[in-house]
Parts: C-alpha cells; structure tokens; sequence
C-alpha cells in the first residue's frame, strides 16, 4: 500500500508518498506559503529532477489538490491515480492525554484533537486544518493521526507532574507532555535492531538534536522521562528557543525591558538559545564557521548547549539507574562531529569509551564508541515520514 504521510503547518505542508511494501520514498514534497502571495509546490519524484509549480493557493485543500495533481501527473507523477494511495498518515503535534497511540481518524476523534488545541495553538489547528483538506479531496481514504505526544504516555506520574497547584493538572492538564515522540521511538527502536538486541531489553538514552531539541529516557522500549514539557519550550537549548530557565526571568526581563508577557514568550521562543547567545544564528553551521574566525560567543554557545545535553544525559541516567546506549539523532546530532566530540568528552564517567575516529561521520548509522566501551555510543539518522507511514499501516491493520 502506498501511504500519503503529511506534516502541516498553518502556511506549509510537506509531504511524502512511501511504498509500505518495500519502504521506498516515491516522491516527496513541500508547499509553501498557502494563504499568503507566493504559494509555490516543489515536487521530486524519486531519481528525478524536483519541478516547481508557482501558483495562488488560497487555502490548504487547493493545496491539497496540487500535491495529488503532482503525484498523479503523466510527467512527474509516480502513480496513476488517487485509487493508489491506499491511506493518508498525518503527523498531529499534539494529542494531550487523549491519545496514546496512534489512531484512525474520525469526527469523534477530530473533536478530541480540537480539545489539545490550547496546549498546541501554533500547531494543532494547522494539524486539523491538513486533516480537513485531505478528506475533502480524499473522502473515502483511510486517515491516521499520529501524534508527537503519544510515546510519552507511558511516562509515570513522577516524570509529568510539575511541581504547581495540582488543581492546574486537575482543570487544565498543565503537565509534562513531550514532544518529538516519533523520532524517539523511531530511533529508540531502531538503535537497539541496529545493536542486535531488543529495545525492551534496554536502557536507552535518545538525543534529538535538531532546531527544536529534546532528550528522552527509554527504558524497555517505553519513554519514561523526557525533556519537553507542556510546550516544546522547555529543556534543551535551542536554536532559537531559551529550554529550561528559571520562571522568575520572565517577570524580570518584562519589567527591564518594558515589555508584555507574550512579547517575553516570543524571546523565548524565536531570539533565544544559540541564535541568542551567539548573536549569529540558530544554525550550527553557522556557529561552525563563526567558530573557525574565532568568534568567541559562537564557541560559548555550543559549549552551553553541548552542557545542558550532558546535564540531561546525567539526570536520566539517574533516573533509570544506569544506560546501555546513548544515541544522537536530528539535523545536529546526526551532522555535528564538534557537538558529539564536546558532549561525549563529559561521558567517560559511565565507562563510555568515545572513538573519535568513528565519530567523524555525518548521517549515517554508526556506533561512536570502542568495541569495550559499558555504553554503546550511536549516531541513528530519524526518520520520521517512514516512522508515520509505518504507524498509519498498523493502525489500519
Ligand atoms: P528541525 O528541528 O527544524 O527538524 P533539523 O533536525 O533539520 O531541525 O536540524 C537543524 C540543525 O541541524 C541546524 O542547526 C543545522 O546546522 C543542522 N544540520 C542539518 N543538516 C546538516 C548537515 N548536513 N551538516 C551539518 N549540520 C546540519
């Protein structure tokens, strides 16, 4: 069966069409800017040139429609008509406590997406406005919701709850949450297949290491502890995002600066973390090269993000009392020789014995660690499109 597997975003869509059979990627793409003057489709079927289609799309099912057109296309297409995509995966940000796997999407279970919408406003609504459009287009296609929460489910009482009134718990479901909980699966499963052992035999330790960056601790195959709270704010530095940082910051800048609570939330989330401190940019190619000209706020920032992973690795040690494998992941821990070199160097401690011959490697599945290390060291490349396709198959099985 050939899953349609669609991420979207309140003016974006990326999509993917997968053969389930074999795995194989047909074709993939992004449409960018609905809604806005400038909506473009880049389509690139496999092993052949992208084509680009810029034309007005006004909302997200003409958005919709464009893609199928593109999958369908005498030229570029990949199949022959919509009858051959047998099911649509649709990555959900958040699925609150509702939902703890995957599921077949109805109007019940649209309605309960809907009510996650407070906990994810920049994402959710954007999620069912995506969902909404493939069913107009596709009415008889099997959709799946798979949601960025729902592998951290399994996280007990002690790992979720913050340390506030739990009437917040109680009325609003203030609590820890997660995120990137695909990718952590994902690579959680495929790290201990790649080991020869079984994830419910481990302790795993996943970092993922992209733009947005959590850390989640596996223990049997279950996420137990994780980075990510009740927003994707919390935890990590981030490319531009400020992770975990002590509340009363926040009353204090506003005062200093004279600026409001939501204009606060925005530094936090879009000029902190290495952007921040760097004064250069969110992205660690950027700080690679500020680093070779010696700029020295570019070498503080991946020091203190390389630090606050190390912190975590640290505390979910702890917390599952002990650590078989350590695995990078994400455009940085799959890419960044540097950041794995800085954050393995703390790792000694656990009997980790880094290679740095084998760390020098990008995107690609290999054990950074000696043949005698206690913990196994990992780079897994994630992949989430694949992870959603596999889930979507499941769940209609
Ligand atoms: P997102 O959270 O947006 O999915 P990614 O996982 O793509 O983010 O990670 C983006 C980060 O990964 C950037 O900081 C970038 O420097 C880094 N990155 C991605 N690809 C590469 C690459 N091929 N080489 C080095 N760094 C990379």
């Amino acid at each position: 069966m050939n899953v349609l597997v669609i991420n979207c975003g309140s003016s974006s869509l990326k999509y993917q069409l997968i053969d389930s059979k074999n795995e194989a990627v047909l074709a993939k793409g992004l449409v960018e800017r609905i809604g806005i003057e400038g909506s473009k489709l880049k389509h690139t079927p496999e092993g052949k040139e992208s084509i680009q289609v810029v034309t007005p799309m006004e909302n997200h099912k003409i958005a919709v429609g464009l893609v199928i057109d593109a999958l369908i296309n005498k030229d570029h297409g990949v199949v022959k008509s919509m009858n051959e995509i047998g099911a649509v995966g649709h990555r959900v940000v958040h699925g609150g406590e509702k939902f703890k796997t995957s599921t077949i999407i109805n109007e019940d279970v649209l309605a309960a997406i809907e009510e996650c919408n407070d906990l994810a406003p920049l994402h959710n609504p954007a999620n069912l406005i995506g969902i909404r459009a493939c069913q107009e287009i596709m009415p008889t296609t099997p959709m799946v919701a798979v949601f960025d929460t729902a592998f951290h489910q399994t996280m007990p009482e002690v790992s979720y709850l913050y340390g506030l009134p739990y009437e917040y718990y109680e009325k609003y479901k203030v609590r820890r949450y997660g995120f990137h909980g695909t990718s952590h699966m994902f690579v959680s499963q495929r790290a201990a297949e790649f080991v020869g052992k079984k994830a419910e035999d481990m302790k795993i330790i996943v970092c993922h290491l992209g733009n947005g960056a959590s850390i989640t601790a596996v223990q049997n195959g279950k996420s137990i502890d994780t980075t990510m709270g009740l927003t994707p704010l919390e935890g990590l530095i981030m490319g531009t995002r400020s992770g975990s940082i002590d509340p009363a910051i926040i009353e204090f800048i506003a005062e200093k600066e004279k600026l409001t609570l939501p204009e606060v939330m925005d530094i936090l989330n879009k000029k902190s973390g290495i952007l921040g401190i760097s004064k250069i940019s969110s992205d660690f190619r950027d700080l690679e090269d500020a680093l070779d000209n010696g700029i020295r706020l570019a070498e503080v920032a991946m020091d203190v993000f390389s630090h606050t992973v190390v912190k975590y690795i640290g505390a979910f040690v702890a917390v599952m009392n002990g650590v078989d494998a350590i695995v990078f992941t994400a455009g940085v821990g799959e890419n960044n020789i540097i950041v794995r070199e800085k954050v393995c160097a703390y790792l000694g401690y656990l009997g980790f014995e880094f290679d740095k011959e084998k760390n020098n490697v990008k995107g690609k599945e290999t054990i950074i660690t000696t043949p005698t290390s206690k913990v196994i060291g990992l780079i897994i490349p994630t992949n989430e499109e694949l992870a959603i396709s596999r889930e979507t198959v499941n769940v209609l099985k």
